[in-house]
């Protein structure tokens, strides 16, 4: 195609592209040619520069404003990572990079990254082996689930049920199901822990696995995980454990000495991704010996020479669960940031985070409600709006109101065991000021809901977009980037 220069109407400089060329026209259904000339204006650098930062200014992010979404793990993404990603050697990598030529040092390099991370993951977690293939969270509970079901399968036995309890995350139930279980759910008695005699009750041959999240959802390491295992274990049923939540106890607990026999990871949770918004993210899991055979393929693995190859010859293997070999990129970050930690740096990412959450929790303690201990939580709290509620202003609106005062809102009605439930997860990157003048903007609601209900729950005022109907947003979802046209119909 042909650019031609030339001034528009306006006295402007423009490029403008022809309309369609009489022999791509031949070769085209003329509905989709264009008839008139296109006129593109053409703008100077700065205009460029302020059009993208004001339209990156419209999001919001963790580096730009505070972020305690709950479960989320939100925290700062060291810049030093992005730099590591991008070397040639790895980005110029191809996606198929091993299957072409797996002897050249480009390539070497790249199967020495998963073969470490695998390493690394197994020493933090006290499994065996990993995979790096699974995607994201989600994606390494379903490939979790399917292991189980092969090593039910390969035993002969035939259970029907997972055991979830009922704060877990919506992914549980869902992977579970989409690998063949039924879903036996479990309540929590209150002080917040899974109820024991309901969870004796389910264990025996019927049931495939256990899916935990440890601390769970309600920021609460239940001290009878040990006893909890080994009930399962001998009742034939597997231990799995949804690693969301390991930034609470990084370079403590090792889910493997709790008796866990699966893990998966959200390597953009606890190990410093960029995420929120979809993605991208990983979830590689990990097992004990007696699973390590189910893992997918293809497998990296360290030969006797000491270089590094794909072994696909595991014949028990569930099989490959994603393309490639992963989220490479994501990968090789979160093994940066590990590296550059090291053990005592994990371990004070988990003090910190745990410290953090808990001067939330006790500098808001008597200013809302506290879904279960009122006094201890791990690496977030959560508080329940159910008084302020009471004049109208409900979780939505205090997250609402957030957003105007420049934080980003906690996660709220989830678990979905609490009512107006806000999930506040701060992390280890904030300073004490950041959470400072977030409780502050915390207690100010507190007290106007008392006062002026009326200025909560209208805002935000001061956002790009004002307060969505959410019904309707969720009835007729429209995700058009703009409005249409008459002549679209
Ligand atoms: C985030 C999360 C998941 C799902 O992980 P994704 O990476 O978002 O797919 C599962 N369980 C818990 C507890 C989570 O917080």
């Amino acid at each position: 195609m042909q650019l031609i220069f030339e001034k528009s109407r306006k006295g402007r400089r423009a490029f403008r592209i022809p309309a369609v060329d009489v022999p791509v026209k031949a070769k085209l259904p003329s509905k989709y040619c264009r008839s008139n000339d296109a006129l593109l204006a053409e703008v100077s650098e700065l205009d460029l520069v302020r059009h993208f930062t004001n339209l990156s200014r419209l999001n919001f992010s963790v580096d730009t404003n505070f972020y305690p979404l709950g479960s989320c793990t939100m925290k700062y993404n060291p810049k030093f990572t992005e730099q590591i990603a991008g070397l040639e050697g790895f980005r110029e990598l191809h996606p198929l990079f091993a299957q072409l030529d797996a002897t050249v040092p480009y390539t070497q390099g790249a199967l020495e990254v998963l073969f470490c991370a695998e390493q690394v993951l197994c020493e933090i977690t006290g499994m065996t082996a990993f995979t790096t293939q699974p995607l994201a969270g989600a994606h390494g509970e379903l490939t979790g689930a399917m292991i189980i079901a092969a090593y039910h399968r390969h035993k002969g036995n035939t259970p029907k049920y997972v055991i979830v309890p009922d704060s877990s995350h919506g992914t549980n139930p869902a992977s579970a199901a989409i690998a063949g279980y039924e879903v036996m759910v479990i309540p929590t008695d209150k002080d917040g822990y899974m109820d024991m005699e309901a969870y004796k009750s389910k264990l025996g041959p019927e049931s495939a696995a256990v899916m935990l999240t440890c601390p769970d959802t309600l920021g609460i390491f239940n001290p009878r995980i040990k006893e909890i295992a080994d009930l399962a274990h001998k009742a034939g049923v597997l231990m799995y454990y949804d690693g969301a939540n390991l930034n609470a106890v990084l370079g403590k607990v090792r889910p493997g000495d709790l008796g866990f026999d699966i893990v998966h990871l959200n390597l953009h949770k606890t190990f410093a991704t960029p995420h929120g918004g979809g993605g991208p993210g990983a979830g590689p899991v990990g097992v004990t010996a007696r699973l390590s055979e189910f893992l997918p393929v293809p497998r990296v693995i360290k030969k006797r020479d000491n270089t590094f190859a794909l072994e696909y010859k595991f014949p028990h293997s569930i099989g490959p669960v994603a393309p490639f070999y992963g989220n490479f990129g994501v990968i090789l970050k979160a093994l940066a940031y590990i590296m550059l930690l090291g053990k005592t740096g994990l371990i004070e990412v988990s003090e910190i985070a745990v410290l953090n959450a808990n001067y939330c929790l006790a500098r808001l303690k008597d200013f809302y409600q506290v879904a279960y201990n009122k006094n201890r939580c791990m690496h977030e709290c959560i508080l329940s709006a159910v008084e302020q509620a009471k004049n109208g202003v409900r979780a939505l609106d205090i997250a609402k109101y957030l957003i105007d005062k420049g934080f980003h809102p906690p996660t709220i009605y989830f678990p979905l065991i609490v009512k107006e439930a806000l999930m506040i997860e701060p992390t280890e990157t904030e300073s004490k000021e950041t959470l400072d003048s977030f409780i502050a903007v915390m207690i100010e609601i507190a007290k106007m809901s008392k006062t002026h209900p009326e200025l909560v729950v209208n805002a935000p005022l001061c956002s790009p977009v004002k307060r969505l109907d959410e019904t309707k947003a969720a009835r007729e979802l429209n995700l058009r980037w703009r409005p249409p046209l008459e002549k679209d119909g």
